[in-house]
């Protein structure tokens, strides 16, 4: 099988085996945009042995913290986090869900308090594993979703 090759980095976080078609709802997670200045590059649909296809998002120049990568539980459970430094593998680990996660999703429920037009809280759902699937329950309504990376605010 021909291997895609993405440019090594010498600096910085390297996520892997992301669901394919996910990559840019992970840098969304990560609070990556337009206006950036960090180097991001991404590859979607790469042939995997393992998933069949992965998308793959190479950050130059940032350590991303441990809480802050593993929110891309919630949309791609199995994704691999690689820190490189000086072009070597410094640590390797895989993505485990949060308990709790403030402000990354939106509560399909209208009449939840965090959706409210006037005084608008902070959405908060707890994490939980049902079925191998990622699951959250508003903290507000208790509404409980499934698929969660259509709720990704
Ligand atoms: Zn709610």
């Amino acid at each position: 099988m021909k291997e895609l090759v993405i440019s090594k980095i010498k600096n910085g976080t390297v996520i892997d085996h992301i669901n394919s078609g996910k990559a840019l709802l992970v840098l969304k997670i990560l609070g990556i945009d337009m206006e950036t200045s960090l180097t991001v590059s991404m590859a979607m649909n790469v042939p995997s042995s393992k998933m069949g296809k992965k998308d793959i998002v190479k950050v130059e120049g940032m350590f991303i913290s441990d809480d802050e990568l593993n929110k891309i539980a919630l949309i791609s459970p199995n994704a691999t986090i690689n820190l490189i430094k000086d072009y070597e593998i410094e640590r390797k680990f895989k993505v485990t869900p949060p308990e709790v996660v403030e402000g990354v999703l939106k509560c399909p429920n209208p009449m939840c308090i965090s959706n409210a037009e006037r005084e608008p809280v902070k959405s908060i759902f707890y994490i939980s594993m049902e079925d191998k699937e990622v699951t959250a329950r508003c903290h507000y309504c208790r509404r409980k979703i499934k698929d969660l990376a259509k709720y990704i605010s």
